[in-house]
């Protein structure tokens, strides 16, 4: 029977909780295919410009320097994609002479195959518990926005169910809170790793820091939202990351967390405006592509406001570039 037509069945016959229909689309979805860029359902900062991995090379880099370039380190990606990014921000880092292996922790074998197409060499893991116990220089790039997220009605927790022949929400009413233990557990469990062998994790993501929280589940298919109950398996399914809650988890870890400042305040200041001008003025046919990338990953009506920037990092290493007090 196709995904689908099994998913309903189990929901026709016990519901499910929102958090549960969220980790079983998405595990399907991922699985099942490479979902990113023009031809897919959804386009990331690395698939939009170079400058993007760049930055966070560049970031990456300047922060394993001031830590005194320790020799053991690795390069570490949570949900790697394609590994543009990695492949963008690798090119920074082994030009401060960064030589340290590369590991990815990845569960679709799908975007594995593509991610060894750019990176032969890689270590992959299913889990943040396996990784090397060495420092680490991590990116997380709308990774944990893909994680299931428990949704409550009042105290009740929302569920998935039948009804009409149709899957529907129950019970009916406004979500008044989103809590994501996967996501706090994987954000304790890296914090606790840097805690213990030093290194720093860039978190970047979509989300809130304080403030309002309300129904953030979302769909996405062929760049156009959707019903998230409407094609399960098969769009993308996100909710907004809730970076307090992550930075709380880090701290209990013993880890130490930075501010939470947009994409695009971030980028800026790390010099994503000279860096488009020189990539401009080397490939003046493409000009306009680039103040356009620029714009889309910085700017209010594109990335900038909505995405937030956060590291998490050992007492014993500099706050990453863009994001001291
Ligand atoms: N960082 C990439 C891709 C983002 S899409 C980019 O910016 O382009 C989300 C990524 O997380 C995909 O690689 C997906 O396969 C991976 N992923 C989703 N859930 C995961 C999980 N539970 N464990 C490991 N990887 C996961």
């Amino acid at each position: 029977m196709s995904f689908a037509g099994d998913l309903k069945d189990r929901i026709a016959a016990d519901g499910m909780t929102v958090h549960d229909y969220i980790a079983a689309s998405n595990a399907h979805y991922y699985a099942s295919r490479d979902p990113l860029g023009k031809g897919g359902d959804f386009t990331t900062a690395p698939e939009i410009s170079q400058m993007f991995g760049e930055m966070v090379g560049a970031c990456l880099a300047d922060c394993f320097l001031r830590a005194g370039a320790p020799a053991d380190a690795a390069y570490c990606e949570l949900g790697p994609g394609r590994g543009t990014l990695a492949s963008d921000a690798l090119k920074l880092l082994r030009g401060v002479g960064f030589s340290g292996p590369t590991h990815f922790v990845e569960t679709s074998p799908a975007l594995r195959a593509e991610q060894e197409r750019r990176h032969p060499t890689a270590v992959w893991h299913d889990s943040v518990d396996d990784l090397p116990e060495c420092p680490l220089l991590i990116v997380a790039n709308e990774f944990f926005d893909a994680l299931p997220t428990r949704q409550f009605i009042g105290e009740e927790e929302r569920r998935v169910v039948m009804m009409d022949g149709k899957l529907a929400f129950e019970p009916e009413g406004e979500v008044a809170r989103e809590a994501s233990e996967v996501a706090t557990d994987i954000a304790f469990r890296l914090a606790a790793h840097l805690a213990q062998h030093g290194g720093a994790a860039l978190v970047i993501d979509y989300g809130y820091a304080g403030g309002e929280q309300r129904d953030t589940l979302q769909a996405v298919k062929r760049h156009e939202k959707v019903d998230p109950l409407s094609a399960p398996g098969e769009a993308d399914l996100t909710t907004h990351v809730d970076f307090v809650a992550l930075a709380r988890a880090a701290q209990e870890a013993g880890a130490r967390t930075s501010r939470v400042i947009s994409q695009g305040n971030w980028l800026e200041t790390l010099g994503l405006g000279p860096r488009a001008m020189t990539l401009a003025g080397n490939n003046p046919e493409r000009a306009d592509d680039i103040a356009a990338q620029r714009r889309r990953l910085s700017s209010d009506d594109g990335m900038g406001t909505l995405f937030k920037v956060m590291a998490i990092h050992h007492r014993g290493w500099p706050v990453p570039a863009g994001l001291g007090q």
